[in-house]
């Protein structure tokens, strides 16, 4: 059986490592290199991702697969701490002292802020898949735990999109990451980078006779009767791992229009670091990115001989124009960074880097399967309502497993 998997992200990897021994697999991924959201590039000294990743200790479709493929002994546990820029100061948000001792929020609004961190693993997050994020914390803590912490966090990740957002995605991130011990939360990576995982998915595979055709765009699909055609050569069943709309733009079915956004990710190799120990500096003054993700404050800097920061921002539609020279003077200017203290900086760029998670988005999550095609991403079910490795590794799984099923393989 010939199956095409459009897409070599994790999703359409983790769809591949599960039928490699049953079918022929053919996988058409756009991009020179694998990995899609999870890709890496070059730096000093090994690889880095070319968008922050860590994985959390649920995670267990991700700790299967590393075991599967013998690098489980590669991930390691560390510390992730966090903080907030404010007012031109870092301040630490670590510890329960640091937290205590942050001036912005009064002792009332910390005290609803943990009531709510704390009850925030047993709501339903389906019951609040109507609700917006934005009600939903204001009627919770008040409006100036929601204008002072969350609308500056939800502005810098969803922009425009910020007051569409629904409480089920703010509630899910915020269980999530409260799952923290006093010296922060204990966050997954492996000691060569996320790299080792998508190059040892793809050493697998070719060993397994499947091609991987890097470089190639699916640019028309169509079922001829019997056979899937994508780009002109038939196959028995499709995989696509690609944003809704785009497959239906090449001939695939219509979807309900699922809200993407872009991300704008700026990686700097530095001299010295500038976060103050801090991993996760999340910007409440206004700048042109929302984090800075001190990476050598979560991975020891002596692994890249050199210290690595990225700035994180989204966007709609497309960036900002120079964006790149906009990041890295208010990069500078703000963190006193000189010219020679900087290595290298590159800009990566990402036109699908997720759904946004609007009220009612559970209603728009596409089946496994449509009219025929297979259907696995950072759109389906498993990613909802936050995307993740996890989620797309198991939306992988999930389509292998209903095309074993469909087809009796
Ligand atoms: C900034 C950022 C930070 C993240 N941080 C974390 C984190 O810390 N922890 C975590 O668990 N998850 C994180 N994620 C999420 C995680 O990276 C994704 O959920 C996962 O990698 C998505 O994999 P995917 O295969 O579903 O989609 P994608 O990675 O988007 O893969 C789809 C692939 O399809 C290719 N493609 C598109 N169109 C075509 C076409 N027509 N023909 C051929 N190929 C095509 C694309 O080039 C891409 O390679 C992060 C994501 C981003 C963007």
């Amino acid at each position: 059986m010939d199956i095409c998997i459009i897409g070599g992200g994790l999703s359409g990897l983790s769809a591949a490592y599960s039928l490699r021994e049953k079918a022929d697999i053919t996988i058409l991924e756009e991009k020179e290199k694998l990995g899609g959201c999870l890709s890496s590039s070059k730096a000093k000294n090994g690889c880095i991702e070319d968008f922050y990743h860590h994985c959390f200790s649920g995670d267990n479709n991700l700790f299967e697969l590393s075991d599967s493929l013998g690098i489980s002994d590669n991930l390691e546990w560390l510390s992730g701490s966090t903080g907030y820029y404010a007012n031109d100061k870092i301040y630490p948000l670590t510890t329960p002292i640091e937290i205590l001792r942050y001036p912005l929020l009064s002792i009332l609004d910390k005290f609803r802020l943990a009531i709510l961190t704390i009850k925030s693993k047993n709501y339903n997050l389906s019951s609040l898949d109507e609700i917006s994020a934005k009600d939903f914390i204001i009627e919770k803590c008040g409006i100036s735990v929601y204008n002072s912490f969350f609308e500056p966090l939800l502005n810098s990740k969803y922009g425009n999109f910020k007051e569409s957002v629904s409480a089920a995605w703010l509630i899910s991130r915020i269980a999530i990451r409260s799952d923290r011990k006093t010296g922060g939360e204990k966050l997954g990576y492996f000691r060569d980078g996320y790299n080792l995982l998508i190059k040892s998915l793809e050493t697998e595979l070719e060993n397994s006779g499947c091609i991987i055709k890097k470089g190639t765009k699916a640019e028309l699909i169509n079922f001829n009767g019997s056979k899937w055609e994508v780009n002109g050569a038939a196959y028995d069943a499709l995989i696509s791992t690609i944003n809704p709309r785009c497959l239906t733009k090449i001939g695939g079915p219509e979807f309900p229009e699922i809200p993407y956004q872009g991300a704008a990710c700026m990686t700097i190799g530095l001299k010295r670091e500038v976060t103050k120990g801090i991993y996760w500096l999340n910007m409440k003054d206004k700048a042109p990115y929302g984090a800075v993700i001190g990476h050598t404050n979560f991975i020891p800097p002596e692994n890249y001989g050199e210290h690595i920061v990225y700035l994180a921002s989204y966007f709609k539609d497309k960036p900002e124009e120079n964006l790149e020279e906009i990041m890295i003077k208010d990069f500078c200017n703000r963190f006193d960074v000189k010219d020679d203290e900087i290595n290298w900086y590159r800009l990566n760029i990402e036109k699908f880097a997720g759904p946004v998670y609007i009220k009612g988005y559970q209603k728009m999550v596409p089946e496994y399967e449509k009219e025929g095609i297979f259907l696995a991403g950072m759109f389906s079910q498993s990613n909802y309502p936050e995307r993740s490795m996890e989620g797309s590794i198991i939306a992988g799984k999930k389509v292998a497993s209903e095309i074993c099923r469909k087809y009796n393989i």
